[in-house]
């Protein structure tokens, strides 16, 4: 069987695919010497709540410091990374790094104890047995209040095997952390599943905030969305909010929180610190 190949894949029959395989193994090696460098580095974009525009947080997004090519965004590592396993090192990797950073940024500002870091995790980190156990060893380690962390799974992911994700969400949240369905409105939910699973946050898709502009049906399904959410007593996030309009429009409907250029990109630590003198 070929390395990191799923059992679909057929690359004897097709030459296509065999590049894209050479492609995936020279990525990894390069993923694997990348890791062993600490070529990746968490970076922090401000998540506000959308009443006042105080921070209220930050969602924790990879980022690959590549010697040659610079900085190197998910889209382009995160597929490849899942696909041969790496995500799992390299997941442990940044949420720890998270962590350990947000934990630092207490000492010097106590304000920082009202935030909360949302850190992404993949399917395959999602289906690992030992998930529950890494996320309890990092915050031991890092000393980090687990109320202070959340966890983005997307909406696809956590409606997969809806039976084993209940049991895996009741795991994780019993270690005091919270939960959040990532990407929402890209995938199929489940209602009773969503009401089943121990959530505190649903992130409504950037695709949604961008097409309300276009169309008052548009602004309808986020509405729809929020007013859902709210009735399961789920807070909202609404993420890629680069407009004054979607920000009044998500406003209006009740929206609780946002992020997206409007406010901030996603910026390294250094940049993401002086954020928080704001707090003191
Ligand atoms: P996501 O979790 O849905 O993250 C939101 C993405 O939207 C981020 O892309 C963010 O930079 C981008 N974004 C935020 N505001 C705006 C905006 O106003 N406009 C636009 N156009 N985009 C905005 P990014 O950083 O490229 O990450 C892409 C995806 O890669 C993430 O989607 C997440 O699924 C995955 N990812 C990133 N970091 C990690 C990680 O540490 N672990 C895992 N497992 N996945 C990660
Ligand atoms: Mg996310
Ligand atoms: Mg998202
Ligand atoms: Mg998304």
């Amino acid at each position: 069987k070929a390395k990191g190949g799923g059992k679909n894949r057929c690359l004897e029959y097709n030459p296509k695919m065999r590049v894209g395989l050479v492609n995936v193994v020279a990525v990894e090696a390069d993923l694997k010497r990348a890791l062993d460098n600490g070529e990746f580095e968490a970076f922090f974009q401000p998540i506000v709540n959308l009443s006042d525009g105080r921070l209220y947080g930050f969602e924790v997004l990879a980022r690959w410091n590549h010697p040659e090519r610079g900085l190197v965004s998910p889209g382009e590592f995160i597929p490849v990374a899942e696909e041969t396993g790496l995500i799992v090192p390299l997941g442990a990797r940044i949420l720890e790094d998270a962590c350990e950073t947000l934990n630092l940024w207490r000492e010097e500002h106590p304000s920082v104890d009202e935030l909360n870091i949302a850190v992404n995790i993949s399917a395959k980190q999602f289906a690992e047995a030992s998930l529950v156990h890494d996320v309890e060893t990092i915050l031991s380690r890092t000393g980090l209040p687990p109320g202070m962390l959340k966890l983005e799974i997307t909406e696809t992911v956590v409606m997969g095997d809806a039976v084993e994700s209940t049991n895996r969400l009741n795991s994780l949240k019993s270690l005091g952390i919270k939960l959040a369905i990532d990407d929402f409105g890209t995938g199929y939910s489940s209602m009773s599943y969503l009401q089943k699973f121990p959530l505190d946050q649903l992130k409504v898709d950037l695709s949604f905030v961008r097409r309300m502009e276009e169309s008052p049906e548009n602004i309808e399904i986020v509405r729809a969305i929020i007013n859902m959410a709210h009735s399961l007593r789920l807070r909202v996030v609404a993420e890629g909010i680069e407009t004054e309009r979607q920000r009044d429009l998500l406003y209006s409907l009740q929206c609780d929180y946002g992020q997206g250029y409007l406010y901030s990109k996603p910026l390294p630590k250094a940049e993401a610190v002086e954020l928080l003198t704001i707090l003191d």
